[in-house]
C-alpha cells in the first residue's frame, strides 16, 4: 500500500505561498487525486489544476503545461527530480510503500541463504523503495554480507531508473552480486545486461527472493526475434518523444541518416504519448524507439511492428555483435 501524507503536501503549498497549483500524479495513485486536490484547496486556500494526462516518470514533468495554466507551483508525486531546469517551481512529493513489519528482515534472511558469508553485494532500488534501502543494507550486513550502495549520475544514492543504471555500474567492480529491492522484472533485467554479475531480486511486497536467470534468456530470445524482423525492414519509423526528459532528437536524426545510408527509408515520428494506434495506416516495416526504453523492452508486444532500441539497430546492421548485447539507457 502506498503511504501519502496529506498534511505534508498542504505544508509544501503553504511554504511556497502558491495560490495556483498544478498537481501531477502517477497512474497508480489517481484514486487519491481528488482527496489531494480537496486538501490543498481547503487547507492551503489555493486553486488546483489536476493534470490528468498519464505520467510514468519524472522524465515526464508537466512544467510547461503548469506554466500555461498559470500555476506558480507544480507538485509532482511519486518520482524524484530528473530535470535540472523547470519552467515552474516544482516540488517532488515522494510516495512510499507501507511494508509489513519484518518484511525486509525476511528478505535479508532469504538472501543470506543464497550467498556465502563475506560475499560483497551491491544493493539498489527504485524511488518507491528508496526510503527502505538503508535499513535493508543494515539487515544484510547483520547477516555477514559486505554491502555496497552506489551513487549514480542524476539519481539518488542506490536508485536506478529504467533508463539509468549508473548507480549499480559505479559499484560493479567491487561486488560479486547485485540485489534489487523492488517488484517487477524490468529493472532487474536491465541490471543483468548492464553489469556482468548475478542479479537477485528481493520483492518486499511478495516476500520472494530469486536469481534472474531464465527470464534473461527469454528476454534475449524476444529481442533477437525483433532484431531478425527488423533486418528484413525497408521502411523504418523512428520514435521520438516530445516529453522533456525523454527527448533524444539528436540521436533520432543520427539514426535516420544511418538507415538512409543503407539505402532504406526512415521517418521521424514524434509524439508525447507513443502508442501503436497512432501509427495506423502508415506503411512501415519496423520501429526504432529513442523514447523511454520501456517502449522497446516492455511494451513491444502492443505494437504491430517489431520495435528495436538504438543499440539494437546497430546489431540489425551488423555494426555490433549480438554477444555485446546491452539494454538501452540514457546514462
Ligand atoms: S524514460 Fe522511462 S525509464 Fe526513464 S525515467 Fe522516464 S519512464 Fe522511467
Amino acid at each position: 500500500m502506498l503511504k501519502l501524507d496529506l498534511d505534508k503536501v498542504v505544508k509544501a503549498v503553504l511554504n511556497k505561498k502558491a495560490k495556483i497549483v498544478a498537481v501531477q500524479i502517477p497512474e497508480g495513485l489517481k484514486q487519491h487525486a481528488l482527496d489531494i486536490v480537496e486538501a490543498i484547496e481547503t487547507k492551503a486556500n489555493a486553486r488546483v489544476f489536476l493534470l490528468i494526462d498519464p505520467c510514468y516518470g519524472a522524465c515526464d514533468l508537466a512544467d510547461g503545461e503548469a506554466k500555461r495554466l498559470g500555476a506558480e507551483l507544480l507538485l509532482h508525486f511519486g518520482h524524484s527530480p530528473f530535470l535540472k531546469k523547470t519552467e515552474v517551481e516544482t516540488v517532488y512529493i515522494p510516495l512510499k510503500y507501507e511494508l509489513k513489519k519484518g518484511s525486509l528482515a525476511i528478505l535479508a534472511e532469504k538472501i543470506s541463504k543464497n550467498l556465502e558469508k563475506g560475499t560483497s553485494i551491491g544493493v539498489c532500488t527504485t524511488v518507491q523503495y528508496l526510503g527502505f534501502l538503508e535499513e535493508f543494507k543494515k539487515l544484510l550486513e547483520k547477516k555477514g554480507l559486505k554491502v555496497f550502495v552506489g551513487q549514480g549520475k542524476g539519481t539518488e544514492k542506490g536508485q536506478i531508473l529504467g533508463c539509468n543504471y549508473s548507480s549499480v555500474k559505479s559499484i560493479e567492480a567491487a561486488v560479486d552480486s547485485i540485489v534489487f529491492l523492488g517488484d517487477g522484472l524490468f529493472h532487474p533485467l536491465g541490471i543483468s545486461f548492464c553489469c556482468n554479475k548475478p542479479v537477485f531480486t528481493a520483492n518486499p511486497l511478495g516476500g520472494e527472493v530469486r536469481e534472474i536467470k531464465g527470464e534473461r534468456d527469454l528476454f534475449l530470445r524476444k529481442r533477437f526475434a525483433a532484431i531478425a524482423l527488423a533486418q528484413q525492414a525497408e521502411r523504418f519509423g523512428i520514435l521520438v518523444s516530445t516529453k522533456k526528459g525523454q527527448s533524444r532528437k539528436g540521436l533520432a536524426i543520427e539514426l535516420k541518416k544511418k538507415i538512409e545510408a543503407k539505402g532504406k527509408k526512415a521517418f521521424l515520428l514524434a509524439g508525447n504519448l507513443i502508442k501503436s494506434d497512432y501509427l495506423l495506416g502508415m506503411k512501415l516495416d519496423a520501429l526504432v524507439s529513442t523514447a523511454c526504453p520501456r517502449i522497446a523492452f516492455d511494451d513491444a508486444s502492443s505494437f504491430k511492428h517489431p520495435v528495436v532500441s538504438p543499440s539494437e539497430l546497430l546489431i540489425v546492421f551488423g555494426e555490433k555483435k549480438i554477444d555485446d548485447y546491452n539494454v538501452d539507457k540514457f546514462s
